[in-house]
């Protein structure tokens, strides 16, 4: 591993994904890059185009399964200068590396309403707003009032929420964009009410969710009418483990690494749950989890 930095941010060669995924899986990225400020990032996009290099932009990686296998781009990070929240009389506008939980944390302590229910999402603001992060009936997406984004042309747009097509774990079209910040608008409410929902939903994670290993949260999207977890369960699979991947007995949706677990072991697991699921009732399950470098 060799490291640079320099007024552009910072540079890591030969970085292993697996210290930044929160599965703790993942190949070796022939670079990882932290620009310390737009105008670096702008400068390595128009190399990259330049030279045709691939480029993958990550938030918190709480949502993607890394191959292991060598990835011959550049991971970039966009915490160098987008680890960020303001007040505003209306909401928040927060960058997108800033932890969502951060945010949710902040809005709450200004008798914000309108984020509590998504405590405790391990993400960043730029990977919830592409994924539509939600729970308990709440999604980022219904907060949303605008999104500045950048084109890996590099220019800069703003995208109005109608512009954007928020449905169950899906934000079309923002993957194809760079995500720089949003405005978050929010509603007036009782602190003490909304910090009881945070503490609540909070112990709720901590009870039903495997938090002591390294995962990727759901696996598998919830499938209209039911839940994956309760069919993973029904199939008899709580438990069931390929190599160092395990379906977690605590929440049967849940993949957990028991330590050593490759991304094979863990998209083998997905598919022999994929397949009893589907023998034992019909459903064929959707991955939530992006695939990366496969
Ligand atoms: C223990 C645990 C519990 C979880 N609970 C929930 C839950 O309750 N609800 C839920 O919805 N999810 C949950 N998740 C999944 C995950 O935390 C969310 O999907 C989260 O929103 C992903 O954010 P991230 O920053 O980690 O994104 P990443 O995993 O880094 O990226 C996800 C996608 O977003 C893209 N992306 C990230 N940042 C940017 C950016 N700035 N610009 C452009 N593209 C970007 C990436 O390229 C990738 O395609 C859980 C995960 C874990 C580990």
């Amino acid at each position: 591993m060799m490291k640079t930095t320099g007024p552009d941010g910072l540079l890591i060669r030969n970085f292993s994904i697996k210290r930044i995924s929160s599965f703790r899986i993942g190949g070796i990225a022939r670079s990882y890059y932290i620009p310390g400020d737009i105008s670096g990032l702008l400068r390595f996009l128009k190399q990259a185009r330049e030279t045709n290099s691939d480029y993958y932009i990550v938030g918190n990686a709480s949502n993607i399964l890394f191959n292991d296998r060598m990835y011959k781009g550049t991971l970039i990070s966009l915490k160098g200068f987008t680890n960020y929240i303001q007040l505003e009389k209306d909401g928040v506008t927060a960058g997108a590396s800033l932890a969502l939980d951060t945010a949710v944390d902040l809005c709450i302590g200004n008798s914000f309403k309108g984020l509590e229910k998504l405590s405790g999402i391990p993400g960043s603001i730029g990977g919830a707003l592409v994924m539509n992060a939600g729970a308990f009936g709440s999604e980022i997406g219904d907060c949303v009032e605008w999104v500045k984004v950048l084109t890996h042309l590099g220019r800069f747009r703003t995208l109005l929420k109608k512009e954007i097509n928020f449905t169950y774990r899906k934000a079309e079209p923002l993957e194809k964009y760079i995500i720089l910040e949003a405005k978050l608008r929010l509603k007036k409410g009782q602190k003490k009410d909304l910090l009881k929902i945070r503490r609540d939903i909070l112990k709720k994670r901590q009870k039903n969710q495997p938090l002591e290993y390294p995962s990727c949260g759901s696996i598998f999207k919830r499938p209209e009418n039911n839940f994956a977890g309760t069919l993973i369960e029904k199939a008899g699979l709580k438990g069931f483990r390929i190599g160092g991947a395990e379906v977690s007995r605590k929440h049967a949706n849940f993949i957990i690494n028991r330590g050593k677990a490759s991304a094979r072991d863990v998209s083998q697991l997905m598919d022999v749950i994929r397949g009893e699921v589907h023998k034992m009732s019909g459903i064929i399950l959707e991955p939530e989890i992006k695939f990366f470098n496969f």
